[in-house]
């Protein structure tokens, strides 16, 4: 079973995912289907959406089947 990554979240984290434009969330990834607003390979989406990761949070969780598009 693919289990998610989970990073500590802080300002570093965030001034570096804006400058290199990370993308890692549902709504950037290749898996995701904007018809059914959620994975097409069915993996459960709550802890990858923008919503939670713009949220203020502690922790950051990749997905390990995010696919850039
Ligand atoms: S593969 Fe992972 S990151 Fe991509 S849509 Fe599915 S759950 Fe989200």
């Amino acid at each position: 079973m693919l289990r998610p990554v989970h990073s500590r979240r802080d300002s570093r984290f965030d001034d570096e995912a804006a400058r290199f434009r990370l993308a890692y969330v549902c709504e950037e990834c290749g898996h995701f289907d904007p018809r059914c607003d959620g994975c097409a390979h069915e993996w459960p989406t709550a802890l990858h959406r923008r919503a939670r990761t713009l949220a203020a949070t502690a922790d950051v969780v990749f997905c390990k089947e995010f696919e850039a598009v």
